[in-house]
C-alpha cells in the first residue's frame, strides 16, 4: 500500500533510539521531496531495523549512524551508514548466505540470518542491496525499492 515515508523512518529510528542501550545516535536526512512510497510497511520495517540492528551492534557507542531517505519518481533508497569496524573484503561474496558471519563478528553475539532476512524481503519486494564498506572506517548500506511503473 501507499505509506507515509517520512513518518515511517522517524518512527523506526524511533523504536530504536529508544531501545538502543548503547549510546550512538542515529540521524536522519532526506534528498527528495515525494511524500508516499508503495511498499509493505511490515516487510520494509524487517529488512531496515536489520540493517540498523547491525549499525548498532558493529560500531562503537560514540559514533554516529546517518539514515537518509532518497525519494525519487521511479525508486525509494534508504542508506544506512555507520562509522563501525567495517567489513573485510574476504566476507563480502557470502554476506547474504544463511548462517555466514564475518570474521569482524566473532566477539559480538547473533546467528548469522539477519541479511539472508533481509536479502529474501528484498527479493520479494523486487529491491535491491548494495553495500560499501572498508575495515576500521564504517559501512554504508543502500536499500532501494521500485516505484510506479517498475513495479
Ligand atoms: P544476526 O543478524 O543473525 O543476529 P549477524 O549480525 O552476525 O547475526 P548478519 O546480520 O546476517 O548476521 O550479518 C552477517 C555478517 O556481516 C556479520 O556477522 C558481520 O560480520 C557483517 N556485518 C553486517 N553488518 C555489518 C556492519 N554494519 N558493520 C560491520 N559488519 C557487518
Ligand atoms: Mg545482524
Amino acid at each position: 500500500s501507499q505509506i507515509e515515508i517520512q513518518s515511517f523512518c522517524l518512527n523506526l529510528i524511533e523504536d530504536f533510539q529508544l531501545s538502543n542501550e548503547s549510546q550512538q545516535v542515529i540521524k536522519f536526512s532526506r534528498q527528495g521531496d515525494r511524500t508516499h512510497a508503495w511498499m509493505d510497511a511490515r516487510l520494509m520495517y524487517s529488512v531496515l531495523s536489520n540493517l540498523l540492528s547491525n549499525a548498532i551492534k558493529y560500531s562503537p557507542p560514540s559514533s554516529t549512524i546517518t539514515f537518509t531517505l532518497i525519494t525519487a519518481s521511479e525508486a525509494i533508497a534508504f542508506q544506512i551508514k555507520d562509522e563501525g569496524i567495517g567489513i573485510d573484503k574476504d566476507d563480502l561474496a557470502a554476506l547474504y548466505n544463511p548462517f555466514i558471519r564475518g570474521k569482524n563478528a566473532q566477539k559480538a553475539s547473533g546467528t548469522g540470518l539477519g541479511l539472508a532476512l533481509v536479502k529474501k524481503c528484498l527479493d520479494l519486494h523486487q529491491g535491491q542491496i548494495t553495500v560499501e564498506s572498508d575495515v576500521g572506517v564504517g559501512t554504508i548500506f543502500t536499500v532501494t525499492v521500485p516505484q510506479g511503473n517498475d513495479l
